[in-house]
């Protein structure tokens, strides 16, 4: 066992106690961290912690590892509990023996501050009337006060009717993963700090370079061979006191991701090389939350939300051939002036602001690029890959939990969401139609019936007829075929026209 350690058992302080004996040791001193059964005036009535199990880890050893050099203690150890604790138990146990009683206490305090700063651990009390949700432990801690400041002024952005003072309180609620603390990563670090979201976690296992000045004005020259998310956190927590910032120093991997993506609302990828991008994609697919992508190349960049509905494409869906890195040059090697992705992450904290505050109602997948040079943009239709072989929301639910029917207001518009539109009637009932119809395939129900003709056996489809009955039990039979991803036009083509 190490210095720290996490545990889902009842802690048993005496065999950590004994551990700790030391026959130069003349002092011994222990803290215990029990539930209570109140907490900002409510009733607890027992609570949860939920750790980040490797960082939490490696940080808690750190921590108590510092303790020893600081305090020059002879022992020390720490142990977390995580999982369902009832009144009383024990939640946290320190121990450390020292040749004296001073260091003994000194770094015992140093230990159990230090780790409800830093740990990644998060804390959900139940009360007799509803639980508190997820709350990091920080924000429980009183050791540390806010210093004494003006509440941050949202009065400029609470003006906009769209957003008001609800949509402040729901940014307040919300929490945001920025993978990436960077050219892109640093304006949308600062703008959803300044804005108020009330989370942030900063993923970025990198330190800063001279090189990076340019274009990351978040750090200065001071902060050069410093790690950067944790520099990041420091300069987020002194812009806005109400954010609370955690900094992951790490680089993104599948196993580290998953983790942190299930601990956040959305989470924004600024890397700058495609296969952390790809790692994100797919963590934020498995998890089902949304996510914000771009990139940038010299002059220009793209952006692209990825939302967890079943037509919406993930990074794979778009490059199903993963472009390797080094292929497309990356900052280091094809150079970059400081506003480009500073204008890319920019826009990707804009989109983020527009998925937490529910402004994005309506947007339909899109890969938007712009090029600084030209001022140009465009925005591309951007389609959910039947063949992209991930865990999309919808490709793996059984078939009874997805709806049989779907409602569009236009052939486009079903189109748009990516789904393929097969129309069931007969000849003679499409003979008086408009021109220029926007459909995929033609397949007579009576051909279908009778073996004539087979229904495309992978894909996504829209089944289209005159008034939603025959497509809908057509989807049915499909449906009881094991064919989850076959919708039936709702009303049929009779509803678009009304
Ligand atoms: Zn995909």
């Amino acid at each position: 066992m190490g210095a720290f350690s996490l545990s889902s058992e009842p802690l048993e302080p005496s065999r950590d106690r004994a551990a700790l004996e030391d026959p130069s040791a003349g002092g011994y001193a222990s803290f215990e961290g029990w539930v209570r059964d109140h907490n900002e005036g409510r009733t607890v009535r027992r609570l949860e912690y939920e750790a980040y199990e490797s960082l939490a880890v490696s940080e808690g050893d750190r921590i108590v590892a510092e303790a020893v050099a600081r305090f020059g203690v002879t022992r020390a150890t720490c142990v977390h509990r995580v999982g369902s604790l009832g009144i009383g138990e024990l939640a946290v146990w320190v121990g450390v023996s020292a040749a004296h009683r001073g260091e003994a206490f000194a770094a015992c305090r140093y230990i159990i501050d230090e780790v409800k700063h830093r740990l990644p651990i998060w804390k959900k009390e139940h009360y007799t009337d509803g639980d508190s949700g997820w709350v990091n432990c920080e924000r429980c801690a009183a050791a540390a006060p806010a210093p004494a400041a003006a509440a941050h002024d949202y009065s400029r952005q609470i003006a906009l009717p769209e957003v008001g003072a609800a949509g402040q309180a729901r940014l307040a609620a919300a929490s945001v993963l920025v993978v990436g603390a960077g050219g892109l990563g640093v304006p949308v670090l600062q703008y959803l700090a300044a804005a108020g979201v009330g989370r942030i976690g900063i993923v970025d296992g990198d330190v800063v370079e001279a090189s990076n000045l340019h274009r990351q004005p978040l750090y200065g020259w001071a902060d050069v061979g410093r790690p950067k998310a944790a520099v990041a956190a420091e300069r987020l927590r002194a812009l806005n006191h109400d954010v609370r910032v955690e900094a992951f120093e790490v680089h993104a991997s599948a196993g580290t991701l998953d983790e942190m993506v299930a601990h956040h609302d959305l989470v924004v990828e600024c890397t700058d090389n495609f296969r952390a991008k790809f790692l994100v994609s797919d963590a934020v697919v498995r998890a089902m939350k949304p996510a914000v992508f771009a990139s940038v190349h010299q002059y220009e960049g793209q952006v692209q939300v990825y939302r967890p509905l079943p037509h919406w494409p993930c990074l794979r869906c778009l490059w199903p051939e993963a472009p390797r890195d080094g292929l497309v040059g990356n900052c280091a090697e094809a150079g970059v002036l400081g506003p480009v992705p500073a204008t890319l992450g920019a826009l990707q904290a804009m989109q983020a602001l527009k998925r937490l505050l529910g402004l994005d109602a309506g947007e339909t997948p899109a890969l938007v690029t712009v090029d600084l040079l030209s001022l140009e943009t465009r925005r591309l239709a951007a389609r959910r890959d039947p063949a992209c072989d991930h865990d999309h929301p919808g490709s793996a639910a059984p078939p009874d939990e997805t709806p049989l029917e779907l409602e569009f207001k236009t052939l486009a518009q079903a189109f748009e969401s990516g789904l393929e539109l097969v129309d069931i009637r007969e000849a003679w009932e499409r003979a008086h139609d408009p021109p220029g119809l926007q459909i995929t395939a033609h397949l007579p129900l009576s051909e279908l019936v009778n073996g004539r003709a087979e229904f495309p056996a992978d894909g996504r489809y829209l089944v289209i007829c005159a008034h939603g009955v025959r497509s809908l039990a057509l989807t049915e039979q499909l449906r009881s075929v094991g064919r989850a991803e076959v919708y039936s036009l709702r009303g049929g083509l009779a509803a678009l026209r009304s």
